[in-house]
Order: structure tokens, then C-alpha cells, then sequence
């Protein structure tokens, strides 16, 4: 059974991830804040993370290039969790280290299928090709 960790400070979106997903049959942890998602993280080494970028204190791209950047924690991969849908925000989140995004509002079918897709799709830097 896979795993996901979720960093989301707006209740009702945590609820709504957590229960679209439970009911899929993931493991969900749940953090509400990055520093808490850090930990756990570390400790859980989740098979994703839905990373919400507007969190109170440190922000999801903050969260997502210190995971990116420790070898402990950076095959781990992270789908940003955004409302932004802005030209150039595609482009943060992917210089963070983010593996790709999903756009708010959840959408329940869309929602998971993008989730099945990401964790299906092979790590590179885990996965080098055999030359
Ligand atoms: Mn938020």
C-alpha cells in the first residue's frame, strides 16, 4: 500500500485529500504546516507528498527544496498542491524540485488518477538507465 503524506493548512481540503484517498486504499499522514511535514517526512519516508505551497511560516517550494536537497529525503516524490495557475508558477514549483502539480480545487477522479500517475511514474535518480 502506498503512502501519502499531505501538507495542506485549509481544513476542508486536508479532509477532502485524506478522504478521497483513504477510500482508495493510500496511507495518509496528514500535516498542516511544512515543519511538521519535514518531520514526518523524515521519519515516515512517505511514497508522495501532496505539498501545498501557501502554508503558514515556511511555504510548500521552501518545504519541497530542503526535502530536495537531502539525499535521505529527495527520491521521495512531491506533487505541489496549488491554486496558483498563473504563467510562470508551473515554473516555480518545478525549480523548487516539485515533480508536478495538481490544481485546487480537488476534483475527486481527476484528483486520483493524477495521484496514480505520479507515483507510477518511474524516479529517474532512482531508476538509472542501464547503459
Ligand atoms: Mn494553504
Amino acid at each position: 500500500m502506498a503512502s501519502v503524506l499531505v501538507i495542506e493548512d485549509n481544513p476542508a481540503n486536508m479532509k477532502l485529500a485524506a478522504l478521497v484517498l483513504e477510500k482508495a486504499g493510500y496511507a495518509v499522514l496528514q500535516a498542516r504546516e511544512a515543519e511538521t511535514g519535514l518531520a514526518l517526512a523524515r521519519a515516515e519516508h512517505p511514497d508522495l507528498i501532496l505539498m501545498d505551497i501557501q502554508l503558514p511560516g515556511m511555504d510548500g517550494l521552501t518545504a519541497t527544496r530542503i526535502l530536495k536537497s537531502d539525499a535521505a529525503t529527495a527520491g521521495i516524490k512531491i506533487v505541489a498542491l496549488t491554486a496558483f495557475a498563473m504563467k510562470g508558477d508551473e515554473e516555480n514549483i518545478r525549480a523548487a524540485g516539485c515533480d508536478g502539480y495538481i490544481a485546487k480545487p480537488i476534483r475527486h477522479k481527476k484528483f486520483l488518477s493524477e495521484i496514480e500517475s505520479h507515483l507510477a511514474r518511474k524516479n529517474i535518480s532512482e531508476n538509472p538507465p542501464s547503459t
